[in-house]
């Protein structure tokens, strides 16, 4: 027997009509490309987004069509999102920080039929525009008064677009599975891969990522997302913020320590969210400044792992609390988050930091289990570390375009090329991507746990662990060192610190001290890079 409930559709415009019906003044606050503050209400967002979404029709973009961006979190790339997914198109979302041929790649794998840029990309895409194969419209975000000398066939002023376009446009509904928006994943290896997200997937993502024991958005709430638009939907912060009629506070361009810290105290900001780097940034300049955080509530850090020094020192010194979340482009973000089950509410500041540690316990709607090489499913002792899997509504089940996957399994898992364990709280902790992974002598050394460890040390900026050929070991670990400006850290210093830390066969084998280490697009560690760069390296332990 079928329920009788009606079958409203998820639909990503729902999110935003209901921002404009029920909070309709709350504000939407962006620092600009072009630098002054720009502010407006959710009715506001509304009408420009319908204004847009009849621009849109008139450059000829119809249902799935893709509308590619090139752009930083405004007010403009919110209002690109709504009317793009909203109309039935799909917005794509292109990282600038990518390489040029990976991001032309994506493009034409795209197949983006207009693109919209902020005035910082214009010199980037004036060189790439000849090789985009499907593009027939560019759209610089600016007005008028901004636009530079363009030299782009057919380049569009965005206000005088929407100048022209009228406000008169209904919302349609169509079914909820339909593609919203397409992000390209990172990946470390081979051309980039496209997850395509559904209204539906959006929507149900949005509504588990504001729960209590999630990010824990409400109306009163003022969220300000550092991580960027372009990296998966800057982790669904521009959905489930309107969704909860909490304001949103948009950075531009700027993450640096004082431009963050500036729109924090102004705006009021309680939730924020972005990767270590960003935070590394703030904390060191609030320690330069004397500066302190007046509102801000809780910090969502994931993208890489966050040291346990980073968490003590956010909850130490300015009282705010960091939660560690993990998750991929591949699944929407969110994956898990750490909130500690019933019962452990009681815990110590320090218990606390030690728990943030791990990256988090999957929430409703996330299912996840560890295996072995021959897929049979591993204990959850906090041990045993083997693939992480996940499945559920919000996880892609294929990659756009791409026929078979070898990450799929025929059980509905997706393997997430994470090592993990998980603990007999459900906290699941990543050890390593499974390529990162230094393999000695048979035996697993998480090279994140490494770089842990070496970032705990005060003297060290930043660290990373790769694996070395060793002719007995196999592999053995070297540690590449980034001093704290003005530090004197030498290499027995650091060996040193690890011991007590880590079983003595985990201590790295060498220490490198260098000025800068290199980074993905997405600003995690280069290992690739790093394991080429020292591929001929010869370990002092190499001749024993
Ligand atoms: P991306 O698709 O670019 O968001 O990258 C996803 C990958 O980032 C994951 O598969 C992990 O390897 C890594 N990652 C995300 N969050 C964390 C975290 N909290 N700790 C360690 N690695 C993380």
């Amino acid at each position: 027997m079928e329920g009788l409930m009606m079958g409203t559709q998820l639909l990503v415009s729902s999110l935003l009509r209901n921002a404009a019906i029920n909070h309709p003044t709350t504000e939407v606050v962006s620092r600009s490309v072009e630098g002054p503050i720009h502010r407006y209400g959710y009715a506001d967002l509304e009408r420009r987004a319908r204004r847009l979404a009849n621009a849109l029709q008139g450059l000829g973009v119809g249902p799935s069509d893709r509308v590619g961006t090139l752009a930083w979190n405004t007010w403009r790339h919110l209002e690109i999102y709504y009317a793009a997914s909203g109309s039935g198109a799909v917005c794509h979302t292109i990282n600038p920080r990518l390489f040029p041929p990976q991001i032309v790649y994506i493009v034409n794998h795209g197949e983006d039929k207009v693109l919209f840029l902020d005035l910082t990309f214009v010199p980037l895409v004036e060189q790439l525009a000849s090789r985009f194969e499907t593009v027939e419209a560019f759209v610089i975000m600016t007005d008028e008064a901004n636009m530079p000398e363009i030299r782009l066939p057919g380049a569009l002023c965005f206000e005088t677009l929407m100048k022209a376009a009228s406000e008169d446009f209904e919302w349609p509904s169509f079914d909820e599975n339909t593609a919203s928006s397409l992000c390209y994943s990172s990946g470390t290896t081979g051309n980039p891969k496209g997850v395509l997200y559904s209204h539906r997937s959006t929507v149900l993502h949005a509504m588990a990522a504001a729960l209590p024991d999630v990010v824990d958005v409400s109306a009163r709430d003022v969220t300000m997302p550092v991580v960027p638009m372009f990296h998966v939907n800057a982790w669904g912060f521009p959905y489930y913020t309107p969704m909860m009629g909490a304001k949103l506070v948009l950075p531009g361009p700027l993450a640096d320590g004082a431009s963050i810290h500036e729109l924090l105290e102004n705006e009021g900001v309680t939730i924020s969210a972005g990767v270590p780097t960003v935070w590394l940034g703030l904390l060191q300049y609030l320690e330069e400044t004397g500066k302190a955080l007046s509102t801000v509530k809780r910090l969502v850090i994931g993208g890489s792992a966050v040291p346990r020094a980073m968490t003590e020192a956010f909850l130490d010194r300015y009282g705010v609390e960091v939660r560690h979340a993990w998750g991929m482009t591949e699944m929407s973000p969110l994956g898990t988050i750490n909130t500690p089950p019933h019962g452990m509410q009681d815990e110590t500041p320090e218990q606390f930091c030690d728990r943030q540690v791990k990256q988090g316990r999957a929430f409703f709607g996330v299912e996840m289990k560890i295996v072995d090489d021959d897929d049979n499913t591993l204990p959850e002792d906090g041990v045993a570390f083997g693939m992480l899997k996940v499945r559920g509504p919000w996880v892609c089940s294929a990659y756009y375009k791409e026929s078979g996957s070898d990450t799929h399994d025929g059980n509905g898992w997706f393997a997430t090329g994470d090592v993990a364990t998980i603990d007999e709280t459900r906290n699941m902790q990543v050890t390593d991507r499974s390529k990162d992974v230094i393999k000695s002598g048979g035996e697993w050394i998480s090279s994140i746990e490494l770089e842990n460890i070496a970032v705990g040390h005060p003297d060290v900026a930043e660290a990373a662990s790769i694996g070395v050929q060793h002719p007995k070991w196999d592999e053995r670990p070297l540690l590449v060192v980034v001093r704290r400006e003005g530090a004197e850290l030498s290499r027995g210093d650091m060996l040193a610190y690890f011991e007590g830390r880590v079983a003595r066969w985990w201590v790295p084998d060498d220490v490198v001290f260098v000025d800068e280490l290199p980074h993905t697009a997405t600003g995690k560690l280069l290992k690739m890079q790093l394991r080429e760069d020292y591929k001929d390296y010869v370990l002092p332990t190499a001749g024993g």
